[in-house]
């Protein structure tokens, strides 16, 4: 890293977060990855949707969009392909970006923009004070599912792997220099990056302890271009490992729009896509 000022990308703003919510080392991760790649505030736009982790624009010295509830990735899109020279971060819960975002998931994995997608994973909707997302565990009681959530949960990293991400990494709130790593890996990276973070809501959902007995850190012997053996490590049922699962080189989104972009002015391509 080439500095390790903390707050170097930090606004004024404080969320209002819950003490010991993991959004706060989200937060810090963010802040250590923009410092490693060197870029500065305005090289960057963070773009947020509904949920605790809408505030993130509010709180990080960049460009910010906050955004409608699920719609992070078409606004992403959007500014990636009318500036590809900026930095784009997409910031969503596990509702957000798996329920009524959810359709735009394939759709951005297929077209593989050149935006890094960071999805916290609490298992709950916090905000609206704690109904079952398409994450929570099955059994595990909410104050609407007394008698304990009916519906198996989606598993984030399956999913983005079955629906061709170029990039895939899963993080921990609890270790932000590791998390930070995987948010620069990802961010460097040219196509869409979704990078899937076990962010505790200890509100809500406290699952610091079960992430901490259960958390290990991919060895260097895992071939990330291999994607049989990162779905295998996604499958583990007594362990969790973190870190990057896939990465694979093709084509980005504006690279294939390439020689169209560059014979239509900016109103015509936009024009193109009403
Ligand atoms: Fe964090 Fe949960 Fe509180 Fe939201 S409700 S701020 S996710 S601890």
């Amino acid at each position: 890293m080439q500095t390790n000022h903390v707050g170097e990308f930090r606004t004024e703003y404080n969320p209002n977060w819950c003490p010991g919510c993991g959004n706060f080392g989200v937060l810090r991760s963010i802040d250590l990855a923009f410092q490693e790649l060197g870029l500065k505030n305005e090289q960057i736009v963070v773009v947020s949707g509904i949920g605790c982790n809408g505030r993130f624009p509010h709180s990080l010295r960049a460009y910010g969009f906050h955004t409608l509830h699920g719609r992070v990735l078409p606004i992403a899109e959007g500014i990636n392909i009318a500036c590809p020279e900026i930095s784009v971060v997409g910031i969503a819960g596990d509702g957000d970006a798996f329920a009524i975002g959810g359709g735009h998931v394939p759709h951005a994995a297929r077209r593989n923009p050149d935006i890094a997608y960071i999805v916290l994973d609490n298992g709950i909707y916090g905000q609206t004070k704690g109904q079952p997302s398409p994450t929570t565990a099955i059994g595990f009681k909410t104050k609407v599912t007394p008698q304990g959530n009916q519906e198996d949960p989606l598993n984030i990293s399956r999913l983005a792997l079955a629906y061709g991400v170029s990039f895939l990494a899963r993080g921990f709130p609890g270790d932000t220099n590791h998390l930070a790593h995987l948010i620069a890996e990802g961010m460097r990276h040219r196509g869409f990056a979704l990078i899937h973070v076990l962010s505790p809501c200890p509100t809500y959902h406290d699952t610091w302890k079960e992430y901490r007995s259960k958390i290990v850190k991919i060895g260097s012997e895992h071939d990330p271009a291999d994607s049989t053996a990162a779905m295998k490590l996604i499958e583990e049922q007594q362990r969790i490992p973190i870190g990057i699962l896939f990465k694979q080189n093709r084509p980005t989104l504006v690279e294939r729009l390439g020689s169209t972009r560059e014979k239509l002015e900016f109103k015509q391509l936009i024009s193109t896509f009403r």
